[in-house]
């Protein structure tokens, strides 16, 4: 039996986990869920899979039947007390810091789909990376292929985009582009911060940030390459010249499961790749001018230190404006741009610094975002 915990268990990829338990059910055990609140999706959770613990960050701690509810993010210390197999951490945005500091810090054992965590607390922690499996598709694919292997006959890694939904649009048409459209993304199903973060290429930024800690590689040995049929989701290419490609129809139950039973596989459906109804996988380089988000991050990333951190947050907030149909979709790079540019950057010794620095770029980033749209 794999004793699992799952925070953030009602987003996307929470509950595609969570489809996996109920396939396995004899041999996954969930015995923690934790999700922002107690939605009626989370209370249908507990009802289904009966944990010892669930964590809510806003409401009130209490125990109901044989659960314990524990709430608010100043208890979240609970969890170094908590002895599971793995904690799968697919909570969005900056909110899994905290939680994945703890986890970290106290040796369990995690895979992570959170970016912004695996990046902002880079500095702190990318000594503590090397157990974490990544659930991220491209990492995934990444790690499916070198595994725990040394990296020294590595010539490059390659990320692959799709491209977003605004891989065909005319760059006069940016203008106008409306928040349904940001959301509909081509290949695949996922919550609203990141489908906008791959509408502006700056989740494949990112990912290339992420690559970076989690496997220690140079920026100048990652590669990004848009690949709009999403069947490749990443590449290895080694000294010799020999690249290996990990390939499979977009399916983020793949990476997740792989990260539950590894090295183990199992099986999930019977979506299996038909090669000749695929007939052509194309590649293309990213358009940096309807772009330019992918190289500023890569940039950031070189800068290195706290810019990475800088580009996240107001990167997540400059999005919940637009998502709240307060700025338009150009202004997200316009504030990001301006908030790296202008940010008083200093350095951090420990995670309360980390999240005293990301309320001082949110703050900055919401004062900006003022002379945009119609905030
Ligand atoms: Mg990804």
């Amino acid at each position: 039996m794999i004793n699992i915990g799952v925070l953030g268990s009602t987003g996307s990829v929470g509950r595609q986990t969570l489809e996996i338990a109920r396939k396995y059910k004899d041999k996954i055990k969930v015995k923690l869920l934790g999700a922002s609140k107690l939605s009626d999706n989370l209370i249908n959770q507990i009802k289904e899979f009966n944990p010892d613990y669930v964590y809510v960050e806003l409401g009130e701690s209490q125990i109901i039947g044989s659960t314990k509810i524990i709430a608010g993010e100043e208890n979240l210390d609970f969890l170094k007390d908590v002895d599971l197999d793995l904690f799968i951490i697919a909570i969005a945005g900056v909110k899994g810091i905290k939680p994945t500091y703890i986890l970290l810090e106290s040796g369990k054992k995690i895979a992570t789909a959170n970016k912004e965590a695996i990046i902002c607390l880079g500095e702190l922690e990318k000594e503590n990376y090397k157990n974490l499996i990544p659930i991220d598709s491209e990492h995934s694919a990444i790690f499916q292929i070198i595994d725990r292997r040394p990296l020294d006959d590595v010539r490059r890694i390659v990320l692959t985009a799709s491209g977003g939904p605004f891989l065909n649009l005319p760059i006069e048409d940016f203008e106008k582009v409306t928040i349904q459209q940001a959301l509909n993304h081509p290949r695949w199903s996922m919550g609203k911060k990141i489908s906008v973060d791959s509408a502006t290429l700056l989740n494949k930024g990112f990912e290339v940030i992420e690559a970076h800690y989690l496997f220690g590689l140079p920026y100048e040995k990652i590669d990004v390459v848009v690949h709009p049929e999403s069947i490749i989701h990443g590449m290895v290419e080694y000294i010799d010249g020999s690249v290996i490609s990990n390939l499979s129809y977009p399916d983020m139950k793949i990476p997740i499961s792989y990260a539950i039973f590894y090295p183990e596989r199992k099986q999930l459906n019977n979506n299996f790749l038909d090669f000749t109804k695929i007939k052509n996988l194309t590649f293309l380089p990213p358009d940096n001018e309807k772009f330019p988000l992918l190289n500023f991050a890569i940039e950031c990333g070189k800068i290195g230190g706290m810019y990475p951190t800088v580009l996240t947050v107001a990167d997540e907030v400059a999005v919940n404006l637009f998502l709240q149909g307060k700025i338009k979709f150009l202004d997200i790079y316009g504030i990001i741009k301006e908030v790296v540019e202008n940010f008083k950057v200093y350095n951090v010794k420990n995670v309360q610094q980390l999240l005293d620095f990301i309320k001082e770029v949110e703050d900055f980033t919401v004062s900006v975002a003022k002379r945009y749209g119609n905030t």
